[in-house]
């Protein structure tokens, strides 16, 4: 048996066609545009791409936004065009098979709990650090949503009154100062006292093409702008973990998306952070930490458990 998962993101729409083992046997991929329909379309084409080649029997998509208790529609999607847009039937009518929607971090803590990091976690939490902060809690293998499906939204918790200003409306959330976007934030706020920075002569260029990818790149060769702010990053890793840990208790705690794969840079001190500051600490049992296996493709294989597979 195999499905499609597609993981439709902020820059790209990415598909697989998933084997109950978990593999991905092909995949496809398109730019995301800015409208609805435009949206809806490409996604279309990349999963008939797929099936020309490939039996499938159902499509899950991973959507970065709030999806309805139903997986049927998604009601909010900060980088997305959808706002209470009936996507799973719009997709299913067009493309004949049944089509479930599932939240992204969900979607890749299935995905880590069947066949990674969260394997056996009983009590186990997904943060998946990329543009923003996505969290997926999973318990006996079945996902919280809350009350009304979009719980746990970790990201926008408030770790600083009156700090940086987010999309979201608010200010001074967690993932405005642990994300690729808040790496790129703070290199920016440290160059202007390190002029030998390999960092500052990339600003001076454009500083809007400081990306947090950039910033990280710079890390590993030890530029130390770029050190100081993975230092930053993992300090505030660290204070948000905490403040989850009081709240759910986990055993486990993986980190996914795509800054997870700077994990040797900031594990170690974010660990030691969330040691430090968590509620009763040296008194209480804590969570193990770790890096996600599957990396990219998590969201997609993620998608396809949702809508049946396996
Ligand atoms: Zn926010």
């Amino acid at each position: 048996m195999t499905a499609i998962g597609v993981d439709v993101g902020g820059t790209s729409v990415r598909a697989g066609v998933v084997d109950a083992h978990g593999s991905v046997l092909d995949t496809a991929r398109g730019s995301t545009p800015s409208g609805e329909a435009e949206l809806e379309d490409v996604i279309c084409s990349t999963i008939e791409t797929l099936r020309r080649e490939h039996e499938v029997s159902a499509v899950g998509l991973a959507v970065a936004g709030f999806i309805g208790n139903d997986r049927r529609s998604v009601m909010f999607a900060p980088h997305l065009a959808w706002r209470a847009a009936p996507v799973a039937d719009r997709i299913a009518s067009r493309i004949g098979l049944p089509v479930v929607l599932e939240h992204d971090a969900n979607a890749a803590a299935l995905a880590e709990y069947h066949f990674g990091a969260l394997r056996g976690a009983r009590v186990g939490l997904l943060i998946a650090i990329g543009t923003g902060i996505g969290g997926a809690l999973l318990i006996d293998g079945k996902l919280f949503r809350g009350a009304h499906g979009v719980a746990p939204e970790l990201g926008h918790l408030r770790l600083m009154p009156g700090g940086r200003p987010c999309p979201c409306g608010k200010s001074g959330c967690w993932e405005r100062y642990c994300s690729g976007t808040a790496l790129s934030a703070t290199a920016v706020d440290l160059l202007s006292r390190h002029p030998s920075s390999t960092l500052v002569r990339e600003a001076a260029r454009d500083s809007r093409a400081l990306t947090g990818r950039k910033v990280a790149a710079a890390a590993r060769e030890g530029d130390p702008v770029a050190l100081l702010a993975m230092a930053d990053l993992a300090k505030w890793l660290g204070e948000g973990l905490a403040l989850v840990a009081d709240v759910y208790d986990p055993e486990l705690i993986v980190i996914a998306g795509g800054v997870s794969e700077s994990g040797p840079l900031f594990l170690d001190d974010a660990r030691d952070r969330y040691r430090a500051v968590v509620t009763g600490a040296g008194h209480r049992p804590l969570a193990r930490l770790r890096i996600g296996h599957l990396g990219d493709d998590a969201g997609l294989v993620g998608a396809a458990l949702a809508c049946g597979l396996g």
